[in-house]
């Protein structure tokens, strides 16, 4: 650090200098003309002296020049090209109370200044920056609520289109799953109106399926949790209620995590069960939202699928009824037709019933109708159309089936239904069936004509003694 001892001083020495130049002149012209006129000895010797004194005080003026002008500049110089270099960040250090202290002053002044500007500029970038965070971050937020909108719509749609109950379950769970990114799904129904038994009408994701529907039977309290719930609620929240302990057993098999409830006009009608989701992170309030609202879609397209599945089906035998099989003959007709397919039909009549009725009374003859019911349905695939067609006649179509083909499953039931032991009275009893079967368009090009067909067969196997398949 350089001292100088300031303006005052600093212009005596410019006047020291400047008077100093002028005594050394005359001193050097006096000096001269004395050393002309005397030249003595003496004389020179002066001379010499004072001309010694003036060098010494000019070298003492160049000096202070040097040392107290020049270089304090220069190092000014060079500290204000560092600073500005970066290469110093606490700007110039010298301490000075003249005008190269001002000078060095102001520069620092000038620097901070820059500095805090800078530094008020960066935090207005962060700032900036933290904004434009919570832009894209809305922005994203909203393009998945429009995306998600999107989907309810589409799926509304399409839930509103069928009328299939397998369709609207399959819907239902395979947006869900993809939606909130869950690899385990199911779906609950209540059994019937007014009922507390909740079947599983659809599972995806298990490591086993269970192969026959599995139900349970749900607490008063538990359903009413259902119906008060609006947005989905985790399953953790039911741990500390030992009274739910059956119901939570039964929803730990499905691996629940979170329960969206199905209701339908503020009536319980199921509930969907996910299990956690495959990133391992909460469900956030955008995904228990979207669940709702497709939970409420579901539901409404669920209820109006049941009302038509009763209308379709026969009460007693949970099969078709004859007027709904005669539309899907016809339909089935044409397609065949379309697609030059094959379709068989098969007529049934329970053997001797009328005995049965007889002798143990319409009740027990209808719990005989009911078990039969449940046989052709278990015997049939599912794209086999199988109905009640009077009243203890039944109907199947089975489409794209010869009826070669068609004879093995009809002998497959008509054994089967022979080796059921029905509970009558307490008592074991067996029934028999004739079955009758006739193929489009070899046997009938119209649904009349193959009724008629296949009727004609039914009655051939009875007359040849019942218990047996005949084919037109
Ligand atoms: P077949 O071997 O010739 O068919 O003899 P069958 O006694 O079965 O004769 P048929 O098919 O004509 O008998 C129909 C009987 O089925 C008459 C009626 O008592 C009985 N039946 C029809 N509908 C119902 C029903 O809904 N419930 C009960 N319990 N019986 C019914
Ligand atoms: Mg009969
Ligand atoms: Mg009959």
């Amino acid at each position: 650090m350089v001292c100088f001892k300031g303006i005052k001083q600093q212009q005596s020495v410019f006047w020291l200098a400047i008077y100093g130049s002028v005594f050394l002149t005359l001193g050097l012209v006096l000096s001269t003309i004395i050393g002309l006129r005397q030249l003595t000895a003496g004389y020179r010797v002066l001379i010499l002296v004072v001309n010694g004194l003036l060098i010494v005080v000019a070298v003492l003026l160049i000096y202070q020049l040097f040392f107290r002008f020049f270089k304090p500049i220069k190092l000014l110089l060079r500290e204000t090209r560092e600073t500005l270099q970066g290469i110093r960040k606490d700007g110039i250090t010298m301490v000075r109370d003249d005008e190269i202290g001002v000078l060095a002053n102001n520069f620092n002044r000038i620097i901070l200044d820059d500095q805090m500007k800078r530094i008020e500029l960066e935090n207005s970038n962060q700032e900036l920056a933290s904004h434009a965070d919570i832009i894209e971050k809305t922005y994203r937020e909203l393009d998945k609520k429009i995306y998600d909108l999107f989907t309810l719509f589409g799926i509304g749609k399409e839930l509103n289109s069928t009328l299939s109950l397998e369709t609207i379950l399959k819907i239902t769970c395979f947006t869900s799953m993809g939606q909130v990114g869950v690899t385990v799904m199911t779906i609950m129904l209540l059994e019937e109106k007014g009922e507390t038994r909740m079947v599983c009408q659809y599972t995806k994701g298990l490591r086993k399926d269970p192969k026959r529907p599995e139900a349970c039977r749900f607490s008063m309290e538990f359903l009413s949790l259902l119906r008060l719930n609006e947005q989905p609620f985790l399953f953790s929240a039911l741990e500390g209620r030992p009274h739910l302990k059956t119901e939570m057993d039964f929803l730990n098999k499905y691996k629940t995590f979170i329960i969206a409830p199905l209701t339908a006009k503020d009536q319980v009608i199921g509930m969907l069960l996910l299990g956690k989701k495959l990133s391992g992170e909460e469900f956030v309030q955008g995904e228990k939202n979207f669940l709702a609202t497709l939970a409420s879609l579901a539901a409404l397209a669920l209820r109006n699928a049941r009302y038509y599945e009763q209308a379709i089906t026969d009460d007693l035998t949970k099969l078709y009824l004859k007027r709904y099989f005669q539309l899907r003959l016809e339909d089935e007709i044409k397609r065949a037709t379309r697609y030059q397919n094959k379709i068989t039909l098969i007529m049934m009549d329970l053997d001797h019933f009328k005995e049965i009725n007889d002798t143990y009374g319409h009740v027990q003859g209808d719990k005989v109708l009911n078990r039969i019911g449940e046989a052709i349905r278990e015997n049939f695939r599912d794209v086999d159309v199988a109905a009640r067609y009077g009243g203890e006649e039944f109907s199947v179509i089975m489409p794209e089936v010869s009826k070669s083909l068609a004879l093995i499953a009809a002998e497959r039931l008509r054994k089967y239904i022979e080796n059921i032991s029905f509970r009558v009275n307490e008592k074991g009893i067996n029934v028999t069936i004739s079955i009758g079967l006739a193929e489009f368009p070899e046997d009938g090009k119209s649904p009349i004509q193959l009724v008629e067909a296949a009727d004609k067969a039914l009655y051939c196997a009875k007359e040849n003694g019942r218990n047996q398949t005949m084919l037109a």
